[in-house]
């Protein structure tokens, strides 16, 4: 297997962008340079090509979650080619398109890693995040730094395939909106004809239509916004629900077998308990903050309802969803930017103005 030189013990270099190191929250982000670590040999070093943009990369730059290190550099959503590959590496090989989603890294020694569950990994720091996450070889400092970045340096069990013929630049935002919305609706178990509702039509809520749809469900797209009624139905949705509308809500009552909620931002999740049928799941993705509104017990217990929620997937489903992806021709729909535009497109992004995921052309870092 062609694995280049054996060993590279220099840092490489790499160029960036994000918050130069002040500390100061809600930086914009401009060019930075740094050194990674050397690829070790169970390691891979990629040359990025596309980079998606997340809600939480904004998140992570606002310090949102009060975790940010700062200086941070975000990006999850990471599509690269193999340009180096550890001796002790066996799947990758110079060359090979692959990608890298929320996490670099986690101990794989306890029961969720050994489960195949890393995304929930029990061990003292969980899984490593491939931003702002805990690295693990430079004991309490916090900052691992994303893919706004022209390389990375990640093992190769935290390494996925792209599959052959798939685009890479729409391919990245499965990386996290993919999985992240694959791994619930996978659980639900659909049966053919159950009826998904799908709660935001925005990164990963898109991504959810198409993927409920294939796997056989009839979806509805609900949203607040009457503006992406059109592009609900041509991603598959059969029917739309105007969530502000009070006599639509009506009408759906009792409709759905199981609604997953893709959100952002906090809401009352008491409206759409209503709209379960007896024994329904609502699955709720990360929001940031609490739930807003009350959540009566007696909502869930009255008609056997139950509450989960879900964040980020695991490597197997992270592979799955690319393989199911590429099997169904399920595209993710992306607007692509240059690394330079990255501000104007966070200013856009609070205003979820995107259809439906920006995604970053990393060859524009060059030459920035
Ligand atoms: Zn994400
Ligand atoms: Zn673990």
């Amino acid at each position: 297997m062609d694995k280049g030189t054996a060993s590279i013990s220099k840092k490489i270099q790499t160029i960036g962008y994000g918050t130069d190191g002040k500390g100061t929250e809600g930086k914009s982000l401009g060019r930075m340079e740094f050194e990674r670590e050397a690829p070790k040999s169970n390691e891979v070093l990629l040359d990025i090509l596309y980079c998606g943009v997340c809600d939480s990369d904004l998140h992570l730059l606002e310090n949102s979650w009060g975790l940010t290190h700062y200086p941070c550099i975000p990006g999850h959503e990471i599509v690269g080619r193999v340009t180096f590959a550890g001796n002790d590496v066996t799947k990758f090989k110079i060359g090979d398109i692959v990608g890298v989603g929320n996490m670099v890294d986690s101990d794989l020694t306890c029961s969720a890693c050994r489960e195949g569950e890393e995304n929930l990994c029990e061990g003292p720091h969980g899984p490593t995040l491939t931003q702002g996450g805990y690295l693990f070889s430079k004991g309490s400092d916090y900052n691992t730094f994303g893919g706004y970045s022209n390389n990375i340096v990640v093992r190769e069990e935290f390494v996925l395939r792209i599959p052959e013929g798939m685009d890479p630049a729409s391919a990245a935002p499965l990386l996290c909106s993919g999985t992240a919305t694959y791994g619930p609706l996978k659980r639900f178990n659909i049966k053919p004809g159950e009826r998904v509702g799908i709660i935001d039509i925005g990164g990963p809520g898109h991504i959810a239509v198409m993927l409920a749809n294939a796997m056989g469900a009839e979806v509805t797209a609900i949203t607040p916004d009457e503006t992406k009624r059109e592009v609900a139905f041509e991603l598959g949705a059969k029917n739309v629900l105007i969530s502000t509308n009070a006599e639509e809500m009506q009408k759906y009552s009792g409709y759905f077998h199981h609604i997953l909620g893709t959100a952002p931002d906090s809401y009352d999740v008491t409206p759409y308990l209503g709209l379960l049928r007896r024994r329904g799941n609502i699955t709720v993705m990360a929001m940031l903050g609490p739930f807003t509104g009350t959540l009566n017990n007696f909502s869930l217990a009255s008609r056997g309802l139950s509450l989960a929620g879900s964040m980020i997937g695991s490597i197997a489903e992270t592979q799955e969803v690319l393989n199911f992806c590429a099997e169904h021709g399920i595209r993710s729909r992306i607007e692509l930017i240059k690394m330079e535009d990255i501000n104007k497109a966070m200013e856009r992004l609070k205003r979820s103005d995107v259809r439906f995921r920006f995604v970053i052309d990393s060859s524009s870092l060059q030459a920035s």
